[in-house]
């Protein structure tokens, strides 16, 4: 089965519904493709237990109104190439052709070892927040929120309107560096109202800068967090422990496609035109996926790349000015929220680092890249395929071991059961096929608009 859009967009995240409407206001048909159940992505992730309406619902109940803008939720995009790409979608896979293609692939957490790490109820800081959200119960539980980055504040906020006790929140950046960040913000009002919002909630729970996880204890489940930092060494009892470190790009079906990437540090981003393309033909980029911006860099990135993809290159033009105050803000972010050394020290030879494949730490020493290390250990051939230890590694053993380092992912970029291709009658040897993957260019810095 294939079919044919104008516009696919992928990701119905701040960013790929932004597309979608930009796109469709300009007559364009347009697919919205999400392998999530509900449109939203990360910030707008839907809570079973709030009502809604949500932004998200909103936003997509707007698209679907006229009749340009298909939604796909469920469904993955597991392989793209050029003009097509391959969907699994309830068991079946079939191609959909497109004019112009917009990648809202958003981000992910990035999670770096420590003694213990994968005990039960060590998550992320996002995964925290994304369990909470579906549903999980936490009312009357201790939990700690550590790592770094505004996003300790929002999933701090979201344990604790579910009735979890925040025993503290340990950011291991510097309170020097908070201050200087905080300074800032007048900058930009709204993030400055949003910021004061969110202190104002959080009143009562333990903010403390310079601190940081040094291991976990628990016979079975976490039961004590170890933390050190600009108190010393201390141990605080916990039922549950959120650590994360920022956010790392999706890069998977953008380096399938062959588009180029830009570095910041160990990890990478698409980089993109004034106008949000990619170096291939007809291939947008948009929100985390460009670098990690937020909802509001997602929501302008995302207008910008629809209405390009859609032929209205004035449209996207139009919006330059404001990209440009939402990527300042976000170069912020790795300034100030830098990680320090003693993260990485934490992980020892002993932890695990790829917990699909149970491969720890040490059993890498003696290899020299990401390639390498993957062929000898199976390290990030499991089911997450490299997800969670590729960005891991590309952080504590430097850029080599990144996986946008080596050739583009191969299809499918997400477990697909077989029947699926057998029954659509697709196979992956038909798939779109693999681009050679594009350099990686240090040029430009993250956060700067080219
Ligand atoms: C775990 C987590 C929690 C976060 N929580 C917050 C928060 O509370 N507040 C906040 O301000 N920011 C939060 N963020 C930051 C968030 O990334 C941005 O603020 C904003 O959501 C970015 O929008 P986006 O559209 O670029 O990406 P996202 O919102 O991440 O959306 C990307 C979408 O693409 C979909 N997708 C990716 N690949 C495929 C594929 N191959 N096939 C089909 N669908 C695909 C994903 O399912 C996702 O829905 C969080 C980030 C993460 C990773």
């Amino acid at each position: 089965m294939t079919e044919r859009c104008d516009v696919v967009v992928v990701g119905a995240g701040p960013a790929g519904l932004a597309a979608a409407r930009a796109a469709a206001s300009h007559g364009a048909e347009v697919a919205l493709i999400d392998m999530q159940a509900n449109a939203g992505g990360q910030v707008w992730r839907r809570d079973v237990r709030r009502p809604w309406p949500d932004p998200a619902r909103d936003r997509l109940d707007a698209l679907l109104d006229g009749d340009r803008v298909r939604w796909l939720g469920q469904a993955q995009v597991i392989a793209a190439g050029p003009g097509r790409v391959l969907v699994e979608q309830a068991g079946i896979a079939y191609e959909l052709e497109y004019g112009a293609l917009v990648l809202a692939t958003g981000a992910r957490e990035l999670l770096l070892p420590f003694p213990r790490w994968t005990l039960p109820g060590v998550t992320g800081v996002g995964g925290l927040q994304a369990l909470v959200k579906q549903g999980w119960p936490i009312a009357g539980k201790r939990v700690l929120i550590a790592g770094s980055g505004p996003l300790l504040l929002a999933a701090a906020d979201t344990a604790r309107r579910h009735g979890a006790r925040v025993v503290a929140i340990c950011e291991q950046a510097p309170a020097a560096q908070l201050r200087a960040f905080a300074g800032q913000l007048w900058r930009w009002p709204g993030k400055l109202a949003q910021a004061a919002a969110l202190r104002a909630r959080l009143l009562g729970a333990p903010y403390r800068a310079d601190t940081w996880v040094a291991a976990a204890h628990g016979d079975g489940r976490v039961a004590e967090v170890e933390l050190h930092g600009a108190r010393g060494v201390e141990r605080v009892g916990v039922d549950h422990l959120a650590v994360g470190y920022g956010l790392v790009p999706n890069l998977e079906l953008a380096q399938q496609l062959g588009c180029e990437l830009q570095a910041h540090g160990a990890h990478a981003s698409v980089r993109v035109d004034a106008d949000l393309r990619t170096n291939v033909a007809g291939v947008y980029a948009a929100g985390e996926a460009c670098g990690i911006g937020g909802r509001d860099c997602a929501l302008v990135e995302g207008a910008m790349a629809g209405h390009a993809a859609a032929g209205a290159p004035e449209a996207a033009r139009a919006l330059r000015p404001q990209r440009q105050r939402a990527r300042a803000f976000a170069a912020l972010l790795p300034e100030h929220f830098a990680l320090r050394a003693q993260i990485a020290d934490a992980a020892t030879a002993d932890s695990v680092v790829c917990r699909c494949e149970d491969v720890r730490l040490g059993e890498l020493d003696a290899h020299a890249d990401w390639r390498a290390a993957k062929l000898a250990t199976r390290c990030g051939m499991g089911s997450c395929q490299g997800r969670i230890c590729g960005a891991a590694l590309a952080q504590l053993r430097g850029a080599a071991f990144a996986p946008s380092a080596g050739a583009g992912a191969r299809p499918p970029v997400f477990p697909v059961p077989l029947a699926a291709l057998a029954a659509s009658a697709v196979s992956l040897h038909e798939a779109p096929p693999l681009a050679a993957s594009a350099p990686i260019t240090h040029s430009a810095p993250q956060g700067t608009v080219p």
